[in-house]
C-alpha cells in the first residue's frame, strides 16, 4: 500500500538546569509536575501565546526499579487529540525532573466545528481509498515475494454500534462491514499539515487476514485521505544465522519469525501486534534483547535497504553477536506463545501497556574468550535487566553463541527464575532439589526446542556434550538416587528432572509437554521439590481439561502417560520427600491403575468449513458398543477466525439432532470446548437411545468472511 504523509515531526528535548528545583521535590505527584512542566516549556518555546496548551497525561506512571519514572502525555486542542504530538517527562531516581522529550504542535485558530462528514461517510471514503488498484497491491518484500492483491472490499459499513457525539473527539464504533474484527473504532484528530491544522477521522481498519491493519485519517470536511500507513509491518528486518549450531548452513530468516514457524500455538489470545519487532533500529537491539560484542561494547549494525534492515557479517565475531541475538529473540517469542508475557515478568524494555514491569530487556554479551561457567545467566527480579554472557570453549575453539542448546539453556534460567515463586521473587530456586530442577528445566527446554537429547554437543565437539548420559529412554538415574553421591549437585540432580520431562514429552508430543511444563512453573510453590513440580504438572493438565483445551479422552491419555513416566523415574503417587532437601527421599515405581473408561472415539476430519453455507461439513463416528445412552459429551476442536459464525449440531444414530451451538457475536478465535449436559441441557433428549451406530457432527459457518477448519471431535458416551 502507498504510505501517505510519512512525516517526522521535529523532536524536542528540554533539560532542566542543575539545581533548578528538582532536588528538593523528592516525592510527589509525578503527573501534576509533568503537566505543569509541559505547560511551562510550551510557553517558553513561544507556542500558543496567550493560550494554554492542552495535555492529557496517561495516568500510568512508569517506574523503574531504580525509582526513575516517566509520564507520557498527549497534546489536545479543543478536547481533540493532536496526531503524533506527545511528550514524555522523565524523572531521576531521586524524583528530580530531568527532561522532557517529544513533539508539540503550535495551534492557530483552528476550530473543531468543521466536521461536515459523519463517521459512516469517513469509513466509506477510507474503503474507496483501499480499493484503488494501487493500494490493493503491495511492494515486494525483502525476500522478493509479492503478496496477491487483496480482493475488492465492500459494501461499506452503514450502521453505528455506539457513538459519543457529545465528546469533542466524537468516538464512534461502526459495524465491521467487510473488515475483520468486531467493529471499527474511529474518532476525530487534528493533523498538522504544513502551517494548517486539518480535522480528520482517525480509523484503524483490519484487512482480511493475514494482511494486517491500516491506519487512515480521512479529512472531516472533504473526505480526502490525508494519512495512510500500514500499522502491522513496523521495521522489516531479517538476519542470516546458524539455525541451531555453528556448523550447518547459515539461513536467512525474517525477524521476527512468523508465528507459524514455532512448534506451539498460543493457548490464549495474543495482542494484535504480536510478534513485536525484534529490532528497534538498525542494530542487534530491540525491545526484548540487546546483544553486544564485549570487546567493543557495541551492537552489530545491519544494512538498511529500502524499508528493511538485514543482518549478516563476514566475520566470526559479528556472526556470534547476530546469532546470540537471534536465539534469544526466538526464545522470547516462543515463551511468549507459551504464556511468559509482560504480566508474567518477561524481559522487555517497554511492557507496551500490557502490564508487568518495564526496563528489563535481556542484555547478551558475547565474549571473545572464556567466561565463568562457559556461559551464564543472571536474572534479577522483574524490572531489572537479566544478563546473559556467552564465551568460548577453548578446547574445541568453538563459541557458545553459536550453539542453540547452550543459549537456550541459559535463557531458560530467566524463564524459571521469573515464573517460579512469581516475578518479584529471585530466590525461589535455591533449595537443593529446586536448584536441580532449575538446571533440569533449562536442559529440558533446550533439548525440546532444539530437537536433541544432548546439551552442548557441537560447542564441545563431543557427541555426549556436557552431561553424563544422553536424555533417552534408558537414562539410568531416578528419584531414588536423589542425594546419593552421584546425584548431589544441581546439574546432576537436573539430569534426573530433565530426563523425566523429556520422557513425558516423548509420550504426549512436544507442543503439549511444553505448555504443561510452562503452566506448571506458574502453579508450583517457590523452592519446590521434585514432587511439587510433578504435582504442578498434574494441576496444569487438569486445568487444560477444565478450560476445554484438552478433550476428556486426550486428558485421560495424557494423565496415563504422566503417571507412567513419573513412576518410571520413582515419582509414583506414594513417593515422598522432606520438602526440597536431599535427605528423606522415598521413591515409588508403581503407577496408579487406570480407571474403567467409558466408550469414547475421536474423528479428525480436518475439513475446511465452507463460508456462509448452512450445509456445513459433517463428520461421522461409528460406535460399535451395545447399551443405551446415559449421557454424552462432545469435545470439538475447530479453528476459526470468528467463532460466533459457527453452528454445531450432533445427530444420534436414530437421527435425533441436538444443536450444541447457535451463531452469536462471540468474536474470539477457534472453538475448542466440550459440550455436555451442563452446557447443553437439550442433550438429555438422547438419554435411553442406543449407543451403537453412526453419530454425526455438523459444523456450519453461517456468516461471510471469517474462515476455519473442522479439525477434530471426540464423542464420549456414558452408558446406562
Ligand atoms: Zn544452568
Amino acid at each position: 500500500m502507498r504510505d501517505l504523509d510519512r512525516r517526522n515531526l521535529e523532536r524536542y528535548v528540554t533539560t532542566t538546569a542543575p539545581g533548578a528545583g528538582g532536588l528538593i521535590e523528592v516525592e510527589g505527584d509525578f503527573l501534576s509536575r509533568a503537566l505543569s512542566h509541559l505547560q511551562q516549556t510550551g510557553a517558553a518555546a513561544g507556542l500558543n501565546e496567550g493560550r494554554p496548551i492542552e495535555f492529557v497525561p496517561d495516568p500510568r506512571v512508569q517506574t523503574a526499579s531504580s525509582g526513575a519514572a516517566s509520564v507520557h502525555a498527549q497534546q489536545y486542542h479543543q478536547g481533540i487529540p493532536m496526531f503524533q504530538a506527545d511528550s514524555t517527562v522523565l524523572f531521576a531516581p531521586g524524583g528530580a525532573l530531568e527532561q522532557s522529550v517529544g513533539s508539540t504542535v503550535e495551534v492557530g485558530d483552528a476550530s473543531a466545528e468543521l466536521s461536515t462528514i459523519e463517521a459512516i461517510a469517513a469509513v466509506a471514503a477510507g474503503l474507496d481509498f483501499l480499493n484503488l488498484p494501487e493500494n490493493r497491491t503491495e511492494e515486494p518484500d525483502p525476500f522478493g515475494q509479492t503478496p496477491e492483491p487483496f480482493p475488492v472490499l465492500g459494501p461499506a459499513p452503514d450502521e453505528v454500534i455506539v457513538a459519543f457525539p457529545d465528546l469533542p473527539s466524537r468516538p464512534t464504533t461502526l459495524v465491521p462491514g467487510p473488515f475483520a474484527g468486531r467493529g471499527i473504532g474511529l474518532h476525530l484528530v487534528w493533523l498538522p499539515l504544513g502551517a494548517v491544522l486539518r480535522l480528520g477521522w482517525l480509523m484503524e481498519l483490519q484487512l482480511p487476514e493475514p494482511r494486517g491493519s491500516v491506519l487512515l485519517i480521512v479529512d472531516a470536511q472533504d473526505a480526502s485521505v490525508l494519512f495512510a500507513s500500514a500499522t502491522t509491518h513496523g521495521l522489516l528486518a531479517s538476519g542470516t544465522v546458524f539455525p541451531l549450531r555453528g556448523d550447518g548452513p547459515r539461513t536467512e530468516f525474517p525477524w521476527p519469525r512468523p508465528l507459524t514457524d514455532y512448534p506451539v500455538r498460543s493457548a490464549t489470545a495474543l495482542p494484535a501486534a504480536f510478534p513485536d519487532p525484534w529490532v528497534a533500529g538498525e542494530q542487534t537491539s530491540g525491545n526484548a534483547v540487546t546483544a553486544v560484542d564485549a570487546e567493543t561494547g557495541t551492537c552489530v549494525t545491519g544494512v538498511r535497504a529500502g524499508g528493511s534492515v538485514t543482518f549478516d557479517a563476514p566475520d566470526e565475531a559479528r556472526r556470534r553477536v547476530i546469532n546470540a541475538f537471534y536465539y534469544c529473540c526466538y526464545l522470547h517469542d516462543l515463551y511468549y506463545l507459551l504464556g511468559f508475557r509482560e504480566i508474567d515478568g518477561n524481559f522487555q524494555a517497554d511492557a507496551l501497556g500490557r502490564g508487568g514491569a518495564a526496563a528489563d530487556s535481556a542484555l547478551v554479551t558475547v565474549y571473545p574468550d572464556i567466561v565463568s561457567a562457559t556461559a551464564n545467566m543472571t536474572t534479577p527480579k522483574d524490572g531489572s535487566r537479566p544478563r546473559l554472557n556467552v564465551g568460548l570453549v577453548t578446547a574445541s575453539g568453538r563459541h557458545t553463541a553459536l550453539d542453540a542448546t547452550v543459549v537456550y539453556h541459559e535463557f531458560t534460567h530467566g524463564l524459571t527464575n521469573r515464573l517460579i515463586g512469581g516475578p518479584a521473587n529471585s530466590v525461589s530456586l535455591l533449595a537443593p532439589q529446586s536448584a536441580g530442577m532449575g538446571e533440569g528445566w533449562s536442559d529440558y527446554f533446550a533439548c525440546s526446542i532444539a530437537g536433541t537429547q544432548v546439551i552442548a554437543a557441537w560447542v564441545t565437539d563431543k557427541p555426549s556434550g556436557i552431561r553424563r548420559h544422553p536424555y533417552d529412554s534408558s537414562f539410568p538415574g531416578t528419584f531414588a538416587d536423589v542425594g546419593t553421591p552421584t546425584y548431589r549437585k544441581a546439574h546432576q540432580l537436573g539430569e534426573i528432572w530433565c530426563a523425566t520431562l523429556l520422557e513425558f514429552e516423548r509420550r504426549v508430543t512436544a507442543p503439549l509437554a511444553l505448555q504443561v511444563v510452562v503452566d506448571s512453573l506458574k502453579l508450583a510453590p517457590a523452592n519446590p521439590s521434585f514432587l511439587d513440580g510433578r504435582d504442578a504438572m498434574l494441576r496444569a493438565l487438569d486445568g487444560m481439561l477444565a478450560a476445554g483445551q484438552l478433550a476428556p479422552a486426550a486428558h485421560r491419555a495424557a494423565v496415563d502417560s504422566f503417571w507412567t513416566t513419573f513412576a518410571r523415574f520413582g515419582m509414583g503417587p506414594a513417593a515422598t520427600t522432606q520438602g526440597p532437601q536431599l535427605a528423606g527421599v522415598v521413591a515409588d515405581f508403581a503407577s496408579p491403575t487406570a480407571p474403567v473408561v467409558d466408550p469414547t472415539a475421536t474423528a479428525r476430519p480436518g475439513s475446511a468449513i465452507p463460508d456462509k453455507d448452512a450445509r456445513g461439513v459433517t463428520s461421522r463416528i461409528t460406535m460399535a458398543v451395545d447399551g443405551r445412552v446415559e449421557r454424552v459429551s462432545i469435545s470439538v476442536d475447530i479453528s476459526h477466525e470468528f467463532r460466533g459464525d459457527l453452528r454445531v449440531t450432533l445427530t444420534s444414530p436414530l437421527g435425533v439432532s441436538v444443536v450444541l451451538r447457535t451463531p452469536d457475536d462471540d468474536a474470539r478465535r477457534d472453538l475448542v470446548t466440550t459440550f455436555d449436559l451442563a452446557t447443553t441441557p437439550a442433550l438429555a433428549g438422547l438419554r435411553g437411545q442406543p449407543v451403537r451406530g453412526v453419530w454425526t457432527l455438523n459444523v456450519a459457518d453461517l456468516q461471510r468472511l471469517s474462515l476455519g477448519v473442522f479439525r477434530a471431535w471426540t464423542l464420549t458416551v456414558k452408558t446406562q
